[in-house]
């Protein structure tokens, strides 16, 4: 192996990835008076949080009566009885408290005329166990994730946190008893490798969209956390459940909020027919995302699409007017210009369901510990290890997440880690040594790569994977969609072996830090695929045609997949949380999920 040049660290804390999740952690961490490191491969403010454009979820009342409770119901609803409803509760409940912080912080949420925050209707969001529609979702415009995640970048600032900035995290470093020691990670402007000691890590890397071909998400979102607890043996939970968003821009991809139907925007097909109404007749326009991103895909496959090739629905904001579009949904009026070349004042955005969120990833418990099977147990805590945000499973959203929750997840199970933290770890602790073997995996897997020269350029095979993965596991699936996905994805897998990374540098090799994130997609693609194709039911973000109806007999469970670096995968099962956290309120069982 050839000589790396190694920097070693010692922290009391390390948090890998500064989006939302990340930064909330880390300040958390700062606050309760533990040293901190902060590792980012983009500049924190450059985190896919910064997106974020409708809101974040908290029964706040300032538009009309509202409670944790419904917000609760709403959620495992949402979930459609996958979610654990344990961590539901404490997320539900600790919202509150959470925005209200967030507002201390100095997050400029837009206001109502008597100065409250701002709140803005969400799909799924209803009043009084699903009457009608509710305002919950506590909005900055549409630029919500902006002005949360620019504000806890200052307020880490202010704590004094630690921040080792476009530093790419490789791998994690275990003990041989299971126990995590910390990460391995390039400084990607130097090449220098680094050793992050800490008696904590924590995986705040976000999403994976990038495995799909068509996503909101950024470039960076490639599940490089997911892939790192799954090269150490840990399991990835209810990776099949992704979230297509109901309006993606036709042909680009890029989001216009659910926000834009809460302000009373409503799509329409090729008869100009709102039909929503005829799917979800009390929500509407504001179902459920999986609801509604099913309800178009019929509408086009019955041939009632619009435009040339009836391919795509129409979203019709013009009858709000101009100043209401200005005032409260600047963003994406200057998206639908930029994007799809329309004035969304004078005419309706070609829309389609695009890929959008993970509800799947590492599995916690709702103090952000990660946990996995040991000695029958399948809530066993992994010593040393914590995962908070898209790249968790705690499992709040379950098998769909509603509008506006997943913010409300990053900062309610950012502040709940850091609380864990001081509850659990003594400040400035002496470290032991690490294991001789620590960092191997992790610099064999760089020279490996690095030194790679097949006949696949990175793009070409992660190409090959994006257009399999929109393909065969979408909106709806088949047995024979996801029984020929498995064998291409196999394939497509197989051909990583024959790589070729253009460029031999340690120092800013973009070449090699995207084939990294390939391998990483990767491992996250086929749980997601081999969780679907095992799962013979219809589920929130899970529609099988083959099995089109929920079956909670047999498949009320989380599955729990294992990918391991031959990229074969096993998969397994745990029990869902069907307990509440306090007698405050009860365990909502399932029923069937209207809108
Ligand atoms: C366009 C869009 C709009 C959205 N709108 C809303 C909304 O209105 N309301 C809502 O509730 N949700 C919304 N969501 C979902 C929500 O924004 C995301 O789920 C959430 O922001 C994810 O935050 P995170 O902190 O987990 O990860 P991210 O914000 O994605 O941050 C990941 C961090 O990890 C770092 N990282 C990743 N890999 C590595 C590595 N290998 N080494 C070092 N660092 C690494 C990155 O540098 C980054 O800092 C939206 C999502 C999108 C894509």
């Amino acid at each position: 192996m050839a000589a790396f040049n190694i920097v070693d660290h010692e922290y009391d804390v390390v948090v890998v990835g500064a989006g939302g999740a990340g930064l909330r952690a880390t300040f958390g961490m700062v606050q309760q008076g533990f040293k901190t490191a902060c590792i980012t491969k983009v500049f924190p403010t450059r985190s896919h949080t910064v997106a974020a454009q409708g809101g974040v979820a908290a029964s706040l009342g300032n538009i009309g009566e509202d409670n944790w409770a419904w917000h609760m119901y709403d959620t495992v609803k949402g979930s459609d009885w996958l979610g654990d409803q344990d961590a539901i509760e404490y997320m539900c409940r600790e919202a509150v408290p959470a925005i209200r912080e967030l507002e201390h912080y100095g997050v400029p949420f837009s206001r109502t005329p008597e100065g409250k925050i701002y709140q803005r209707p969400f799909g799924g969001h209803m009043r009084n166990f699903g009457e009608a529609p509710v305002q919950r979702a506590c909005a900055a415009a549409d630029r919500t994730g902006h002005a949360i995640l620019h504000t806890l970048y200052q307020q880490s600032l202010k704590f004094k946190a630690e921040f080792f900035i476009e530093y790419f995290s490789i791998d994690l470093m275990m003990d041989p008893d299971g126990s995590c020691r910390g990460v391995v990670a390039i400084d990607m402007a130097t090449g220098t490798i680094h050793r992050f000691k800490a008696h904590r890590t924590v995986i705040a890397t976000g999403g994976y969209g990038r495995a799909y071909f068509s996503c909101t998400s950024a470039h960076t979102c490639t599940g490089d956390g997911n892939a790192m607890a799954a090269r150490v043996g840990l399991p990835l939970q209810d990776m099949e459940f992704v979230q297509f968003h109901p309006t993606g821009v036709y042909g680009a991809g890029v989001l216009i909020t659910e926000g834009s139907r809460g302000e009373g925007g409503y799509l329409t097909n090729s008869a100009g027919e709102r039909f929503m109404e005829r799917y979800a007749p009390t929500a509407k326009d504001l179902a459920s995302r999986d609801v509604v991103s099913r309800s178009m895909t019929m509408e086009i496959r019955e041939g009632r699409g619009v435009g040339p090739e009836k391919d795509h629905i129409f979203l019709h904001l013009e009858h709000l007017g101009a100043e209401v579009l200005h005032q409260r949904l600047p963003g994406i009026t200057e998206s639908a210009k930029i994007f799809a070349g329309v004035d969304a004042t004078k005419a309706p955005i070609p829309v389609l369901p695009t890929v959008h969120y993970n509800m799947g990833g590492i599995p916690t418990n709702y103090m952000g510990e990660v946990v996995t099977k040991k000695d029958g147990n399948p809530d066993s805590v992994v010593p040393g290890l914590m995962a908070i945000g898209e790249a968790a499973c705690v499992s709040v959203h379950g098998a769909n997440r509603l509008g506006a929750n997943s913010l409300l997840d990053l900062v309610v199970f950012g502040r709940a880690a850091a609380l864990r933290c001081r509850d659990t770890l003594k400040k400035g602790e002496p470290h032991r040594a690490l294991p001789k073997d620590a960092a191997d995996r992790a610099l064999a897997r760089l020279e490996r790569l690095r030194n790679a020269n097949g006949s696949l350029a990175t793009a070409q095979i992660r190409k090959n994977m994006q257009r399999t993965m929109q393909n065969d596991a979408a909106v709806f699936r088949t047995t024979k969609s996801l029984q020929e996905g498995i064998v291409k994805l196999g394939q497509i897998a197989e051909s990583l072996k024959d790589i070729k990374v253009s460029d031999r540098s340690l120092i800013f090799n973009t070449d090699l830090i995207e084939a990294l994130e390939l391998e990483n997609l990767m491992t996250c693609a086929l749980a997601t695929i081999h969780g679907a194709e095992a799962r013979h039911e219809s589920r929130g973000a899970h529609a099988h045609e083959d099995f089109p109806n929920r079956d909670d007999e047999t498949w009320m469970k989380h599955t729990v997949a294992y990918v391991d670096e031959n990229h074969k995968v096993k998969l397994d099962y745990r029990p869902v949380h069907t307990y509440t956290l306090t007698s405050d309120v009860k365990y909502i069982a399932p029923k069937a999920r209207v809108y």
